[in-house]
């Protein structure tokens, strides 16, 4: 699509299953992947004279995404009854936020391939509670519900129509989740159903101000699918209006078999939810002092250590964003810093050999077997010329992840891998090298400066890596033309 003859609009809505151990309004557990219909009580089961009571922790972790996304806090909430009826939703009912969202405004900076930046604006956050799980079993006409999942709490996070392209809603996905994942209240992973979407699209004619009808689209379970769907109602959308027809407003959902578009429901059978405040729950106030508690717990978040990536430690934008990509690699990193001063060098051993280490055995830094001081130690080992930045990767590495123990300065002396800074080392070993050469000695001489290198490589060799290539290179030019 160089250039799409229509202007794609673009509004999604996250939701995002936050890391609480029970659920939101009483004590089962959350825990994903066990037998069906195990982490449920007589509440979850919404047996008559049962009654619900808020998890604090949920509230706490709207908070702390309400600051992260720099949203305002309501200070006066309550939940309401949203009223529809659905085998996996056992009250009859979803008890949701409709009109006190714990969270208004804010947003947050997307990057996109070409360097632009842009921000895009949310409308609300709220919380609410998950519904169970039907499944139709392949071959069998019964349904099953599994209500696991019925009450695990929830925040959706919906945008303004700002997004523009299949790009955009990609790149703020990916720091939404980011972004969740840093502050540890939803692990992000949309396989497992922990970060959902909806993508709610229409087009319109370039320098139209108005909107068009939408679509929206449910059911993606992965970023790439995001992608495609959005590609798909493009196509579908753009033939439509090009015949002179009006797009139906409609919830479509996305096959994830056969990766198409398929119609659920027209808007104009238009829903009517009931919505009324739920009587059984008291109305709350976030407090300054439980709202200034939680600023205390916030994390570093990515755009900070971003900033301080390239501002403090002078990195390049790329290697800022592969270090911030998750959090244990960015304070780790970050850790490194306050050993060494030698940024850069530092980046480039946590981009190369520490991640291609991590990725080989897939471990989390938080195994990585060499100690944060160890690795400085190595850092400053090269940068004290005392071996060479190859010798410290091929040789004296390899032997730190087996020796996590020793020092590099230890594995180096033992391996006898120290450069030898002395003349009395090189001398020797540039005189022979030169005397096994005679005639390109000569070429040299008579102009073919080019030959330097060769020279110069050869030493090295001979060297076994002890020898500075810097120092070297000046002594072999010393020798040829003193
Ligand atoms: P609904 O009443 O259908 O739920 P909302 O106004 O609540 O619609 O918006 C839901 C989502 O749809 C939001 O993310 C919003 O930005 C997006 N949206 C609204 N209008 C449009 C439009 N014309 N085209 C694309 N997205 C839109
Ligand atoms: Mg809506």
């Amino acid at each position: 699509m160089s250039h799409p003859k229509y202007e794609t609009v673009i509004g999604l809505e996250v939701h995002a299953q936050l890391s609480t151990l029970s659920k939101v309004f009483n004590a089962d557990s959350t825990e994903f992947g066990n037998m069906p219909n195990t982490n449920i009580c007589v509440h979850t089961l919404a047996h008559p004279g049962t009654l619900p009571r808020l998890n604090k922790k949920v509230v706490e972790f709207g908070i702390k995404i309400g600051l992260a996304f720099g949203s305002n806090l309501a200070r006066f909430q309550y939940f309401d009854r949203k009223n529809y009826f659905y085998p996996d939703l056992p009250k009859g009912y979803q008890t949701t936020q409709d009109k006190t969202p714990i969270c208004r405004g804010g947003g947050l900076k997307i990057k996109l391939k070409d360097g632009v930046e842009k921000f895009i604006n949310l409308t609300k956050i709220h919380i609410e509670e998950d519904a169970g799980k039907s499944m139709h079993l392949e071959g069998s006409s019964d349904s099953l519900v599994d209500l696991n999942r019925a009450g695990v709490p929830l925040v959706e996070i919906v945008t303004e129509p700002e997004i523009r392209s299949a790009d955009e809603a990609y790149a703020f996905l990916t720091e939404v989740r980011k972004l969740v994942r840093y502050l540890e209240i939803c692990d992000g992973n949309m396989e497992e159903g922990s970060m959902r979407c909806d993508v709610n699209i229409s087009l319109r004619p370039w320098n139209e101000s108005e909107f068009g009808k939408k679509v929206e689209v449910k059911n993606l379970n992965s970023f790439n699918n995001v992608r495609k769907a959005i590609e798909l109602e493009y196509e579908r959308q753009s033939k439509i209006l090009d015949a002179g027809n009006e797009v139906l407003s409609e919830t479509r959902t996305f096959n994830t078999v056969d990766l198409k578009t398929y119609s659920l429901r027209t808007k104009e059978d238009l829903n009517d939810y009931r919505y009324f405040p739920e009587p059984d729950l008291q109305p709350f106030t976030l407090t300054e002092e439980w709202i200034n508690n939680v600023k205390k717990l916030m994390p570093a978040l990515p755009n900070e250590l971003y900033e301080r990536f390239t501002k403090k430690y002078n990195l390049p934008d790329y290697d800022a964003g592969v270090l911030t990509d998750t959090k244990e690699i960015a304070l780790f990193f970050d850790d490194l810093c306050q050993k060494t001063k030698h940024y850069k060098q530092a980046s480039n051993w946590m981009m190369g050999p520490v991640k291609s280490y991590l990725n080989e055995l897939t471990l989390a830094i938080k195994d990585f077997p060499v100690s944060i001081e160890k690795l400085a130690e190595v850092i400053e080992l090269v940068e004290s010329n005392k071996v060479s930045n190859t010798v410290a990767v091929q040789k004296i590495y390899p032997e730190m992840l087996k020796n996590p123990s020793k020092t590099a300065i230890q594995l180096a002396e033992e391996m006898n891998l120290i450069q030898e800074s002395g003349s009395d080392f090189i001398k020797p070993l540039i005189e022979s090298v030169l005397a096994s050469m005679p005639e390109k000695v000569k070429e040299y001489k008579a102009g073919k400066k080019g030959l330097l290198g060769l020279f110069v490589g050869e030493v090295m060799k001979k060297a076994q890596g002890k020898a500075d290539p810097k120092k070297t290179n000046l002594m072999v030019i010393e020798m040829l033309e003193g």
